[in-house]
């Protein structure tokens, strides 16, 4: 089975901490047909590879793909589906909405187009935090968005940060425990990283950013961790909690080493080329380039050949972060050799400190350790 990644390159304002491949734009200059012709001019030069394929569910992401007009999405939608010979019995598919660009007419719109899924860039429901993030849209905009979202939609995700200065960790707990309890089955709660190429990351560099100490951040972890226990959230994977069923299949497809095809600008596919075998690849992220050139080879500005031992390494990356840990006959299968192989005195050690358990065919990290799951996971690399 295949997943389907489909990028949408836009936002209406770039976040300071953002680095993504999207860029800013004003809502009337997407342009709409333009993108959806070019995403499916790509599509239909990589669609000979997917025909004998089953699809396992469809990402758009972003960028902010709530500025794509639902008829064009849905058009790609429709078209991604006609391109594999089968598809899940119930096909997931998400979009990402931010709460500037949705409302229930667009929530009811997307349903129409096929989409039974939503993810809102939520992040906070603190004006002052919002406000930093550099977001367009405030608390009540936040909850308005929700409240559309779980009322047209069976399926709603929410995006939330945390580890912003002045927060408390018991002030992030309320706010995961106010999204669920607001009706979200699903909330990815992620700590605010500094990354380089980004305006907080060069504001950082000439130290005129203030930052949550450490510690703050480690203890917020947890006590959204707890809040959303209480509240029947299964802590799945390092930054995700779903009620009961309700993961994402797109990302534990993607966690547990499946193949998955990149559509847009910017987008990143890694399919499989033979057992043991898979090729990655990354598309133009200039969207004026990729309008021009999706229909062609030169629309990859990177890619690399990934066997064995690159694809227990990303197994142990990717699988280790979820509460199954990397399923060991499926490390083997994907890969063509033993993963344990040359790292059993790594592993050893990691189990006898308790970072690891080996059991029912899998090594997993146990969820208490999570906050130092890089540490553990660069031992056992
Ligand atoms: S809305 Fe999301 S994708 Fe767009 S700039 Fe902000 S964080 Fe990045």
């Amino acid at each position: 089975m295949i997943s389907v990644y489909v990028h949408f390159p836009w936002c209406l304002q770039k976040c300071p901490y953002c680095d993504f491949a999207s860029s800013g734009i004003r809502r009337q200059d997407v342009p709409q047909e333009a993108y959806a012709e070019a995403v499916l001019a790509e599509l239909g030069r990589r669609r000979a590879a997917l025909r004998d394929e089953g699809l396992a569910s469809v990402f758009f992401g972003g960028g902010t793909p709530s500025l794509w007009e639902p008829a064009q999405l849905g058009r790609v939608l429709s078209a991604v589906r006609d391109s594999f010979a089968d598809e899940a019995a119930t096909l997931e598919v998400t979009v990402e909405c931010n709460p500037t660009s949705f409302d229930r007419e667009r929530a009811e719109a997307l349903r129409a187009a096929g989409v039974n899924r939503l993810s809102l860039g939520i992040q906070s429901l603190h004006d002052q935090h919002l406000r930093f993030l550099g977001r367009l849209h405030n608390h009540a905009g936040a909850l308005a968005a929700l409240r559309d979202a779980c009322a047209v939609m069976e399926r709603v995700s929410g995006d939330l940060m945390f580890g912003m200065p002045g927060q408390s960790a018991a002030q992030a707990a309320a706010e995961a425990g106010r999204l669920a309890d607001e009706g979200l089955d699903h909330l990815s709660a992620y700590s605010l990283t500094i990354e380089p190429e980004t305006q907080f990351g060069a504001l950082n560099r000439k130290g005129r950013l203030q930052l949550a100490p450490e510690e703050e951040t480690a203890s917020a972890f947890e006590s959204i961790r707890h809040a959303l226990a209480e509240r029947g959230f299964e802590h799945y994977e390092v930054s995700n909690y779903a009620r009961p069923g309700e993961h994402s299949v797109h990302n534990l497809h993607y966690w547990q080493g499946g193949a998955y095809l990149g559509l847009g600008a910017g987008a990143v596919g890694c399919l499989h080329t033979a057992p043991g075998r898979a090729r990655r690849y990354r598309n133009d992220p200039r969207p004026e380039r990729y309008l021009e050139t999706s229909a062609a080879d030169e629309v990859e500005v990177f890619e690399e050949a990934l066997a064995g031992e690159d694809l227990v390494r990303e197994q142990l990356m990717l699988g280790l972060r979820t509460r199954w840990g990397m399923d060991l006959d499926r490390a083997r299968a994907l890969s063509g050799v033993d993963p344990l192989a040359g790292r059993e005195a790594a592993v050893e050690a990691a189990v006898g400190r308790g970072d690891a358990v080996v059991e029912e065919g899998a090594l997993r990290v146990p969820g208490r350790h999570w906050l130092r799951l890089d540490s553990i996971v660069a031992e056992l690399f």
